[in-house]
């Protein structure tokens, strides 16, 4: 086992994986840039290396910078946590090339799923249910491209091979706008990827969204941790997680699950993964994977009891999975509210000093954050500044206690979207279970 990780990046997740690696009996190298001395994980930490301004660009994105925190610390892994360079394959290739472990799929893998088209054409000849689409790049005949949309069947959608973070995608609803559509996108994924190549699925309306996590080992082992349900979303982020998924059986579970651990074994999966899938009409669609640690972990890890943090680690050392697909049972329901430093209403990003924290607490109740009472949340990265997250024995007890922990949570001195999930975990829909991805932004009337 390692006898010492770095912990490429901030927040809630380095608190995470700290806490981890503490359990473990790894130390710990905290790296940070000069706007984060104060974050926890870096008090807690065994050793803190400094590796920039605040910009991530100059930190938590700096390759060079990170390299030499592993070198200077004689560190033997480094885990990338999610966000910043987590799905970088580059990055991936200097930390192995620089004779650390990758806490991580292997750079190629990395490579092959962050191209959407690589990916699916990998995912179709594992079996993997797909959404219905060109197979491929598009090319610049525009009589094959007005023919294949035909095909397809409006609505369609154009989205960039490279895309990530909802960006790069354009609905089209008829034939009159498909040309300028697809060149449309290509610019802007020329311009914002570094890469104009496009393709063409059908555009599923009112899918929900609903992910598989996976795990696999170096020795050809993988299993799948059933599924989350992370419709709620704004703007193509998520907001509230819930696992298991409302309405999917045991039987879609793990015929689905299985075709997920089944391509793992295929492409030679290294580490934790999502599958991502839209879901229509009892029809999975696999949209992309997610080559890395998510946020929204810690309901798969309530509901199975598998500690995937401890699980990458143990992966990235060789050892292998401690779990078999038959020791994967699922107890309970679980939910997780993103708690984000912003306007309720606006959405506005509100960052300054907490002058008071409160925690929730009791049975069921979990709260990864790294807030503490004083601390000032930066106004340079994302807003989010912890999840809470609830188990019970059945969703209705994990709702009501969502509400409880929620009214419980006090955070004051910056404004926060606590606000938002108790309107979330009061709504008639929502509490019936099966929203779809649009259910959140439609409420809000946006
Ligand atoms: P990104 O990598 O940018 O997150 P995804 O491929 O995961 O891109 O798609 C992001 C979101 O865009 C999905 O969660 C869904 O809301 C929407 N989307 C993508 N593809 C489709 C599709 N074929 N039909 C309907 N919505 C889609």
């Amino acid at each position: 086992m390692f006898d010492k990780i770095v912990i490429a990046n901030r927040g809630e997740i380095a608190l995470r994986i700290l806490r981890c690696c503490k359990e473990m009996g790894i130390g710990t190298v905290a790296v940070h840039s000069s706007a984060d001395r104060d974050l926890k994980h870096v008090r807690l930490a065994d050793e803190s290396v400094c590796i920039g301004p605040a910009s991530s660009a100059e930190s938590y994105l700096n390759i060079p910078a990170l390299i030499s925190a592993a070198e200077v610390t004689d560190a033997m892994a480094i885990h990338p946590g999610y966000g910043f360079l987590a799905e970088n394959a580059d990055f991936a290739e200097r930390v192995e090339q620089s004779g650390f472990a990758f806490i991580g799929p292997r750079p190629e893998t990395i490579r092959l799923m962050g191209d959407k088209v690589s990916a699916i054409k990998a995912m179709k000849a594992s079996g993997v249910p797909c959404v219905p689409g060109s197979d491929g790049p598009l090319g610049d005949d525009p009589k094959i491209n007005v023919k294949m949309a035909q095909e397809i069947g409006y609505p369609i959608i154009i989205k960039a091979a490279a895309g990530g973070g909802g960006r790069g995608m354009r609905v089209v609803h008829s034939e009159a706008t498909l040309i300028n559509a697809i060149s449309l996108t290509r610019a802007e994924a020329q311009a914002t990827f570094g890469s104009d190549v496009v393709y063409m699925e059908k555009y599923l309306e009112n899918p929900r969204h609903i992910e598989f996590q996976v795990l696999a080992d170096q020795h050809g082992n993988a299993i799948h941790l059933a599924e989350r349900d992370c419709s709620m979303q704004r703007r193509h982020q998520k907001v509230v997680e819930e696992a298991p998924a409302p309405g999917i059986t045991p039987e879609m579970r793990s015929k689905i699950g299985g075709r997920c651990a089944e391509a793992c074994r295929k492409i030679g999966y290294r580490g934790a993964g999502t599958f991502e899938f839209l879901y229509e009409n009892g029809e999975f669609y696999f949209i992309e994977m997610n080559t890395r640690i998510q946020v929204e972990h810690p309901v798969t890890e309530m509901i199975t009891g598998v500690d995937l943090i401890k699980e990458q680690i143990r992966i990235a050392a060789d050892k292998k999975l401690s779990y078999t697909q038959d020791d994967i049972i699922i107890r309970g329901h679980t939910f997780e509210c993103r708690l984000n430093a912003e306007d309720p209403k606006t959405f506005m990003p509100s960052p300054g000093t907490i002058s008071q924290f409160h925690s929730p607490g009791g049975l069921g109740v979990r709260v990864d954050s790294h807030i503490y009472n004083g601390y000032c949340v930066p106004p340079y990265y994302d807003s989010m500044i912890g999840k809470l997250i609830v188990h019970g024995d059945s969703r209705e007890t994990a709702m009501a206690r969502m509400r409880t922990a929620l009214g419980e949570c006090i955070i004051e001195g910056i404004k926060t979207n606590i606000p938002l999930h108790q309107d979330i975990f009061n709504d008639a829909a929502f509490q019936a279970g099966g929203t779809n991805i649009h259910y959140l932004e439609k409420k809000l009337g946006l």
